[in-house]
Parts: structure tokens; sequence; C-alpha cells
């Protein structure tokens, strides 16, 4: 009955849950080590539990559908107006307004080889055209995707940092990018992974809104804000694209309690802190670790990093044996690579020590 572009849709394959892991093998579920879906390994800010807590008191009401606390929270955050930004159930909720709202059949999406894989997804479901460009040295390549831009395209998606590659396109070119598209055409750009970018690095976009109508910045509090479970993310861009995304919004798509923990979470900026160093660390603990086994990575600026194995989807079912749940990327065309999220440190530790048993044994 489905029209032949939802059939044609590959599925999502998030990493496996620790509770079937742990049904599958045996495994007691406090002794599995999760480190596929860049999550934060902290766990949820105090302050932000505590205010999820509160908020149960009040699920027998609906939402607020204009997420008012929340709204006010990120415009004094982020020194943002309260008609550029859109709430969403996590931020692929973001993606996926945008795609409501702008392709339709016959209209084109652009995106890069290797980006993040919701971005086709959302794409084909509207029916419209996804042109997938070429990537290269695993990043974006911006000249290229300006080239594939044409009269039908209505969205291009950038996500800096990418995943699962964890490529950065800098500042400059960005900025050169967003001034060549042309503005028939809105800029998708997320930005999941920004907490986890150095201070001279992070990104600058927020403040390139006033300059640039057809941009959308998307951002999440599913990683350095620890709140993957609740699903909440936002888009901040002009007040006529805010419009229309809100039109094609479900009225409660973000649900009170997430709502209440997402403004807690906002506020607490030691959390934040506390999530980008030992992020830092585990990312020098892991890619040492790597290179010690031999193993090569492509250099991440995100919470995770993919690194090149030979039979990588054997040795994604040997460190699954063993309790340790990492990522395959063979669906975004990387079949000899694994993606590995940073964990605390014993998690990193395990991780490679158990990667570095299933080595040994193959030699
Ligand atoms: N964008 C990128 C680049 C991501 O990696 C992710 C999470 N995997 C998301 C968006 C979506 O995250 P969420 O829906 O949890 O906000």
């Amino acid at each position: 009955l489905a029209p032949s572009n939802i059939r044609a849709i590959a599925p999502y394959q998030p990493g496996k849950p620790i509770t079937e892991l742990a049904r599958e093998m045996g495994l007691k579920p406090e002794s599995i080590v999760k480190l596929a879906s860049n999550e934060n390994p902290l766990g949820v800010s105090p302050k932000a539990y505590e205010a999820m807590q509160d908020a149960l008191e009040d699920i027998a009401r609906y939402p607020d559908g204009n997420s008012f606390a929340l709204r006010d929270c990120v415009c004094r955050k982020f020194k943002l107006q309260p008609d550029q930004l859109v709430f969403g159930n996590g931020s692929n909720d973001i993606l996926e307004l945008a795609a409501r709202a702008f392709l339709t059949p016959g209209t084109e999406a652009v995106y890069a080889q290797h980006a993040f894989a919701v971005y086709a997804l959302v794409t084909q479901a509207t029916g419209a055209t996804g042109i997938s460009v070429p990537a290269k040295d695993f990043g974006h390549d911006l000249d290229a995707m300006l080239a594939a831009v044409t009269d039908k395209t209505r969205i291009v998606f950038i996500a800096n940092p990418n995943n699962p590659t964890g490529t950065l396109i800098g500042k400059q070119a960005l900025r050169h990018f967003l001034a060549s598209v042309p503005k028939h055409a809105l800029v998708v750009l997320d930005e999941a992974y920004d907490e986890y970018l150095a201070a001279d690095i992070k990104s600058e976009a927020l403040s390139w809104l006033d300059e640039f109508d057809n941009l959308l910045i998307s951002r999440t509090l599913s990683k350095a804000y620890g709140l993957a479970g609740l699903r909440v993310g936002f888009g901040v861009t002009s007040p006529a694209i805010a419009d229309l995304m809100n039109r094609v919004r479900q009225p409660f798509n973000v649900n009170s309690v997430a709502q209440a923990a997402a403004v807690a979470a906002l506020q607490d900026d030691e959390f934040v802190e506390r999530s980008y160093a030992l992020n830092q660390a585990g990312m020098l603990q892991i890619t040492q670790g790597l290179a010690k086994l031999g193993l090569g990575y492509i250099p991440s600026y995100g919470n995770f990093v993919s690194f090149h194995v030979s039979n990588a989807a054997e040795v994604y079912q040997q460190l699954l044996k063993s309790g340790v749940i990492v990522r395959p990327v063979a669906a975004y065309e990387m079949p000899d690579y694994l993606r590995v999220s940073i964990g605390l440190h014993s998690e990193n530790a395990r991780f490679l020590e158990v990667l570095e048993q299933i080595l040994q044994a193959r030699s």
C-alpha cells in the first residue's frame, strides 16, 4: 500500500540497548559497557534530575505547547529572540520538521556522503530526492556540495561536527559556504556536538543568523546535557522559517518532564564543563589506545571516534559477546570502520582491553 519512496527507506539502526544484549548473551546488565550511541557517560545533571522529579507531579496535565519556560531559558542563554526558536522531540524532530516544511516530491535535499543518517531518512519520507555528495577525506566537500545545489534544492544538510566521522568544517569555510548557497535553499546546520568543541573552535553560527535568513541551526540536549532518553532539541532560525516549522509541528511534541529537565540542564554549566573535560581525557585515552593497537582512526571533534579494523562486522560481534557495545557504520559506506563513543575512564579501558584480546586471538 505504501508509496515507493517509503518502501525504499532503509530503517535507522540504533545502538543495541543494554537490556537486549543482556537477554541475548545471558549477561548482567551492569556488566555491559555501552559505547554505541554517543550518550553522556556521566548520566544526568543532578539539577535536571531534581527538576524532572518535580515535574512528575503535573503529568496529568498537557505540557506547555509553546515551551514558554524553556524558550525563555534558551533566549537568555544564547541571546536570542523567542520567535527564532522551534522546539523538538530531540533534534531529529527539528530535522524532520525542516524536511516536512520545505520538501515535496520533485524537490531535492543535498547532504554529504557519510553524513548523519537521518538527513536521508527525513528527505525520503517526504518524497523529495536526496543528493549524497561524495566526501573529501571523510568530511564535507563544500565546493562539490555547492555545485550539487540546483533550482530544485530546498535543503542542504550540514553536520558540524559530523557523526559518524567526527569531522569539523572550519568557521571561514562554513561562512563562505553560507554566503554562496542560493536563498531558495535552507541550510540546516546540525550542531549536535558543539559542546564538545574547545572554546577557540566552538561554532559562532548563532551570531550569523542576522546575516543569513536561510539558515537553521539545530542543537540537542541528548549529548553533553545528558538527556538523550527525554528527547529535547531545538532549532534556531529566522522568525519566518520558525513560523513555517511550527505549523507542521505536533502541538505537544516536547513533554513536560523533558521541558523542565532541559531548563535545569541548560543552567548547569558545571555539569557541561565536567562532561567536556571527561570527553577530552577519554578521547585521548581511546585514540592513544587504538594507535597502540596499530589501528587507524578518523580524528574526531565529537564524543566518539570511528576506527579502522579489518572484518569490522566480526569484531563488532566479538565485542558484543564480551559485553561491549559499539556501533557498526557499514550503513554509512564505512564497512571497515566501527564507531566507539567516549565513555568513563573504566569503560574506555574495558573496550580497549577486549579489543586487544580480539586482535591478539586473530594473529
Ligand atoms: N544530529 C547528529 C549529527 C547526531 O549524531 C544525532 C544523534 N545521534 C542527532 C542529530 C540527533 O540527536 P537527538 O535526536 O537525540 O537530538
